[in-house]
């Protein structure tokens, strides 16, 4: 934890002063090892300089300076954390059943309120970044559009697709608004961005059914029809992303070609292949499972459908280990709000979860940052710790070079010229 003399010197006033670094690890989101004894020069708005520690920088850059400001040989620096699929309108950490549906009977202000708190205490926890994955009741459209107004307060990036787009009648009613209400695909995409939309979401299958153990429904949408889907949204320049389990399900988005696939529980080695040759990424969201097995006895689950649950994510850590070797781009995202999984916290189960799975930190912490940043093209130049980029980052003692669990442990936080510390949150759930 760094101390107010550090904090002092890390701070530079606003837009005025430039802060010259040299940090003992330093994770860029990008490359495949940490650069050691970094040096990085930055202001409280962006950063204008990284080098290694045999590239200190050029003299234009630090007017006046022969040295650095300070050295953090203990600590470890990396981008602020980027959550790719979050549902800030629901609350995650809630496990009564029965209230969870009353919840979703909120008024809208309501709902936005309670997101709005959400959204901004995700900072503490190094959570710079959240593309939201839909809710109908324009929570993340606004939350979105604050962001983007002039007069922003300090909040993390926050994009959203409104609305995602579902089938009468089948899975997603909660998050989604039906295909039905429009003549043609092209029209129901036209009205998404109308509305706000940064970016389009499908929900091109139902869910598991848990007591069966596999996904029993018929695919949401045909190959066709997302591929229109996903045609109207690219000419608009928006990405698609789908939420996909099931193999014929998941076929189909990979021939409609979304940018995307959510979840994909069930993916064929096969599948894996076409996910890297049409440059499609995989958010596998292990962690909505994983709170099925946790919570088992207080869902009902019998020992069969805790078998099943067991079964499908020791399958689905599989398939994502395999992924990375084939070279997949694999992005993190945790499915916050779900049953038992809680914004922030939720977030760093998930990075454990693919850690667990045989991904290496790095490629973890990338696939956090990135990665991420880089496949979802982000309207900011954040995730990245690069000359241009954000001046949002996180400082840890405990190196997430040696297991993500660390990134759980106290840290300071970074964002845009203010400091926040990052209580251990190894201990809440
Ligand atoms: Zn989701």
């Amino acid at each position: 934890m760094l101390s107010s003399e550090h904090l002092s010197i890390l701070s530079p006033a606003n837009g005025e002063s430039i802060v010259w670094l040299q940090v003992g690890e330093l994770i860029d989101g990008q490359s495949a090892e940490p650069l050691k004894n970094a040096h990085i020069v930055y202001s409280s708005t962006e950063i204008l300089y990284i080098g290694n520690n045999e590239l200190p920088p050029p003299r234009e850059i630090v007017v006046g300076k022969t040295r650095p400001d300070l050295i953090l040989s203990e600590y470890t620096m990396l981008p602020g954390l980027i959550e790719a699929h979050a549902h800030l309108f629901l609350e995650g950490s809630e496990l009564n059943l029965q209230k969870r549906k009353e919840y979703l009977t909120l008024p809208q202000d309501q709902l936005l309120t309670k997101a709005r708190q959400r959204l901004s205490g995700l900072l503490r926890f190094g959570i710079t970044a959240i593309r939201d994955a839909g809710d109908r009741n324009k929570v993340g459209l606004t939350l979105s559009s604050e962001y983007k107004s002039e007069s922003k307060k300090t909040m993390p990036y926050l994009d959203s697709p409104g609305a995602a787009i579902h089938h009468k009648g089948r899975y997603g009613s909660f998050m989604s608004d039906p295909i039905e209400e429009f003549a043609t695909p092209e029209a129901c995409v036209e009205s998404r961005i109308k509305d706000g939309a940064d970016r389009i979401k499908l929900i091109s299958t139902g869910i598991i059914d848990f007591e069966k153990g596999q996904v029993t429904s018929k695919p949401q949408m045909s190959a066709e029809e997302v591929k229109s889907l996903v045609q109207a949204a690219k000419k608009q320049n928006r990405q698609s992303f789908a939420h996909a389990s099931g193999s014929d399900g998941i076929e189909n988005v990979i021939m409609g070609k979304v940018d995307s696939i959510e979840h994909g529980f069930f993916m064929t080695d096969n599948q894996l292949l076409k996910l890297r040759d049409n440059n499609i990424a995989w958010v596998p969201t292990l962690t909505p499972i994983q709170k099925q097995i946790e919570h088992a006895g207080r869902l009902g689950w019998n020992d069969k459908t805790v078998d099943h649950l067991k079964r499908i994510i020791d399958t689905h850590k599989k398939s994502l280990l395999k992924a990375s070797e084939h070279g997949v781009i694999i992005i993190a995202g945790s499915d916050a709000g779900s049953y038992a999984v809680s914004h922030g916290v939720g977030f760093f189960d998930e990075l454990e979860l693919m850690e667990d799975a045989g991904l290496p930190c790095i490629h973890v912490i990338n696939s956090a940052t990135g990665i991420s940043a880089q496949r979802l093209r982000f309207s900011d130049s954040i995730g990245h710790l690069k000359k241009g980029a954000k001046a949002r980052f996180i400082f840890t003692q405990h190196s997430p070079m040696q297991t993500v669990k660390n990134l759980k442990k106290e840290k300071n936080v970074f964002f845009d010229g203010q400091f926040f510390l990052s209580a251990n949150s190894s201990v809440t759930s």
